[in-house]
């Protein structure tokens, strides 16, 4: 059995992820830890998901403190006053999705070791039942936002921009429209009403949910939009012309002002940041923000982060944090002017992606290997990554549905590179 994803546990409500697996997961984890902290994003299965794990968590004789609607860095960030954190989201998924995200006490998720732990216990049913005088206690913890919200006030200065924020109808509703206008923001939201069938937008940030951002920044002349998931891990940007900002350039425009000595970013990641980073360390990593966490945890980096949006500051936090992100991308805003400017600084390579439904995708994965031994520079470290003098092409399976995924970028080739790498996956998955 394996119950964890690259994103913890998720699957469709009151189908995969159901009461009877929360209780258990419940039991599991209250079976390891003396006291939690619980959070939700506001979907319609969170509250029966929440309650179900509370009712394992008591059982095993865990004290639980419930933190209510929040998002999942503001839960992450609270678990260092407990054994650890749950989560219940499924993050920037539809609304019918639901999942369980578990947290330690550092404010990172919990590594593949930890996971196993959680798993080998429901294996084995090999969890505690508490007798009747010690099972545990509920209570509400009403401070969890206010803290998150003190911690990233201290770290970043006053600012006076005209800012739009799309919370999407998810978790930032409660947190990062009030943040900003406490740096002294003139805040303008959309879709900042907590509401579980994402009436807006798809949760997603990513461009095609966004028009509504980026006409709004353009028509209210703001200095900049600023656009969440349903959890609030991830942030993503409009600039004061209403372009939205891709991943690899906000990556970019937060490596370069963050990066002392060393980063983490993953495998996908364009070549913008070593060529604008010659100095500075550059750990690649597989696809998945626990995995950036993991190793900026070991390498001691400044900053870490996934062209999907989520992006570390681990003198902040070990999980990515979008709400402490749009207030650092408001203070550097502040500082340096116009946001346009600043973007168009950076350079921006040429990149195709794209995906072909794969059932088999260990044996096509194989498949593809051969044919790329002799393409260039080889990387295996998620999928199949060649380098060449003018470019990158990626083939990698993906985490979470039956396709294989090719990312290209290059200068002068990135169609040829990428028919080339189409055609290689098209024979391979027959
Ligand atoms: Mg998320």
């Amino acid at each position: 059995m394996s119950l964890f994803g690259s994103s913890g546990i998720r699957g469709l409500a009151n189908k995969e992820i159901t009461p009877e697996l929360a209780l258990k997961v419940g039991y599991a984890v209250g079976s390891m830890y003396g006291s939690v902290v619980i959070g939700k994003d506001p979907r319609t299965s969170a509250e029966m998901i929440e309650h179900a794990m509370i009712a394992g968590l008591l059982s095993a004789g865990c004290n639980v403190a419930r933190a209510g609607m929040i998002p999942t860095p503001t839960l992450a960030f609270a678990a260092k006053n407990f054994g650890c954190g749950v989560m219940i989201t499924a993050s920037h998924n539809p609304s019918e999705y639901v999942g369980i995200k578990l947290w330690s006490k550092s404010g990172m998720a919990f590594d593949t070791g930890q996971q196993d732990e959680i798993e080998s216990i429901l294996e084995k049913s090999a969890w505690k039942v508490a007798q009747w005088n010690n099972i545990g206690k509920v209570d509400i913890e009403p401070g969890a936002i206010k803290e998150h919200s003190e911690a990233i006030l201290d770290k970043v200065g006053k600012a006076s921009l005209k800012v739009v924020v799309d919370c999407g109808c998810g978790a930032a509703s409660v947190i990062t429209p009030y943040l900003l206008r406490e740096m002294g923001c003139r805040v303008f939201t959309l879709n900042s009403q907590p509401d579980g069938h994402f009436p807006g937008r798809y949760p997603e940030p990513v461009e095609e949910n966004l028009s509504l951002l980026k006409s709004t920044v353009a028509a209210t002349n703001a200095d900049l939009g600023i656009a969440h998931d349903g959890d609030a891990d991830r942030m993503m940007a409009v600039d004061n012309k209403g372009r939205f900002v891709s991943g690899d350039k906000m990556l970019a425009f937060f490596a370069v002002r963050e990066a002392r000595n060393a980063i983490a970013v993953p495998v996908d990641t364009s070549r913008i940041i070593d060529d604008l980073l010659a100095r500075i360390k550059i750990s690649r990593t597989k696809v998945g923000d626990v995995y950036v966490a993991e190793e900026l945890n070991k390498i001691h980096g400044e900053f870490g982060g996934e062209p999907s949006g989520a992006w570390i500051f681990p003198g902040m936090s070990l999980c990515p944090d979008g709400i402490y992100a749009a207030a650092r991308l408001v203070e550097i805003v502040e500082k340096e002017g116009d946001f346009s400017r600043l973007l168009d600084s950076i350079p921006q390579y040429p990149v195709k992606r794209g995906a072909f439904p794969c059932s088999d995708k260990k044996k096509a994965m194989a498949e593809v290997a051969e044919r790329f031994a002799e393409l260039g520079n080889i990387n295996t470290l998620d999928g199949i990554r060649a380098d060449m003098e003018d470019g990158w092409v990626l083939v990698r399976p993906s985490g979470t549905e039956p396709k294989i995924r090719i990312t290209v970028e290059s200068v002068n080739r990135c169609d040829e590179l990428y028919a080339m790498a189409e055609g290689i996956v098209r024979k391979a998955i027959l």
